[in-house]
């Protein structure tokens, strides 16, 4: 029995072995050291902003972000309903209230004109609404074209989740850059990891230093431990820095990777009724996870065949993340609903998309994918 594929699994290899070698033979075995200065620099450089501020998840990165823009107990955060669930998470350990709103259905990303429609509706009732947080979703900026001088007529701060599109860009602008302040993540099925990480990213110099302050317990600068305010304990470590600081060198390569294997599933899907590829069109795209999109109607077969079918045969596949509005911990929150984000987690499926996948591998997938398709799309 051969190994299953998987989704979307860690790429890490000498580069990163020896990154890592070096930092834990230098010493710096603490969460904090030269690796984690580096890492913070790089990762600014890349994106396009002034600071970084390097931390222990991506959720980490949110929870301060949203603090940073001042949302307090109270305030509404609008929130994308189609997102991984640490985007409404970070607002409820604050004590806000997310309110979600429905998606695109060519890219997944937050509609606007929903985005809008909410904002008047909110502030005619007298909300207070503490941010917007748009989520680059599978790896394709949200439209901030329209989103960035919405937010700032209403005067909102706009906080970008770009957790999943690291190395993207909209309109040649980085990913992270958009919003007062931008979140990332390392975690392990990322676009790059440090196993388990996350960093804030901004040119809000004050507000970096606030997240470095809280993220550190809030001890204040004396010798012995004083501490004003409740804090967290973030950080990054050190040696995780590292073993960034190789991803990022890697980074161009793996999205090149990725880029490849989503033009090969196009390939595959185009003569296919009924199924098309989210978000293809963008060209600027790190391609982190490619998701097909099943209409039944039309194909004769839905998206969980095929998941079933590949599950059968060693090969992971997901479906889209559950729409927020449907997750009992948040089930009474608010929501701006078309019914797209439902249909696209009823009818979307994530394929293997890993850059760590082999060529081999990669055959595989197609060859069973086609296989599948051969059968008429029967699950046997
Ligand atoms: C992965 C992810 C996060 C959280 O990152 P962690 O590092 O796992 O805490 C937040 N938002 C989105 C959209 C994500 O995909």
């Amino acid at each position: 029995m051969s190994q299953t594929i998987l989704l979307s699994p860690p790429d890490v290899g000498p580069l990163e072995e020896s990154y890592l070698i070096e930092a834990l033979r230098s010493g710096w075995v603490a969460p904090a050291g030269p690796a984690l200065q580096a890492f913070e620099r790089e990762v600014a450089a890349r994106v396009g902003t002034d600071g970084a501020v390097a931390v222990s998840s991506g959720t980490a990165a949110l929870h301060l972000a949203l603090l940073g823009v001042g949302v307090g107990p109270g305030d509404v955060v609008i929130v994308p309903t189609l997102t991984f669930i640490a985007t409404a998470n970070a607002v409820r350990y604050i004590g806000a209230r997310p309110v979600f709103v429905d998606c695109d259905p060519q890219t997944g990303n937050v509609d606007v004109h929903l985005v809008a429609d909410l904002l008047k509706r909110l502030r005619s009732r007298g909300e207070r609404v503490g941010a917007v947080v748009p989520v680059d979703m599978f790896g394709s900026c949200a439209d901030y074209t329209e989103l960035a001088p919405l937010c700032a007529e209403a005067g909102v701060p706009l906080v970008e989740d770009a957790a999943e599109a690291l190395g993207a860009s909209h309109r040649g602008r980085p990913a992270g850059s958009f919003g007062r302040v931008g979140a990332l993540s390392f975690n392990g099925n990322k676009i790059m990891t440090t196993s388990g990480g996350g960093m804030l990213v901004s040119d809000d110099g004050e507000l970096l230093a606030r997240a470095r302050h809280l993220a550190t317990q809030a001890r204040e600068p004396m010798l012995h431990y004083e501490h004003r305010e409740i804090g967290y304990n973030y950080r990054l470590s050190n040696l995780l820095a590292a073993l960034g600081r190789a991803q990022l060198i890697r980074l161009d390569g793996m999205i090149t990777r990725r880029r490849h294997l989503r033009d090969r599933y196009a390939k595959l899907f185009a003569p296919v009724p009924g199924v098309r590829l989210l978000g293809v069109e963008d060209t600027e795209s790190n391609c982190w996870l490619s998701v097909i999109v099943v209409e039944e109607q039309r194909s004769g077969w839905r998206a969980a065949d095929l998941a079933d079918y590949l599950a059968q045969r060693g090969i992971e596949t997901r479906p889209v993340w559950k729409p927020m509005h449907l997750q009992p911990v948040h089930a009474g929150a608010e929501s701006l609903l078309t019914g797209t984000a439902e249909r696209l987690f009823a009818e979307g499926l994530t394929l293997p998309s890993g850059s760590a996948l082999t060529e081999s591998q990669v055959t595989t997938v197609l060859a069973t994918i086609d296989e599948f398709l051969v059968g008429g799309g029967s699950a046997a």
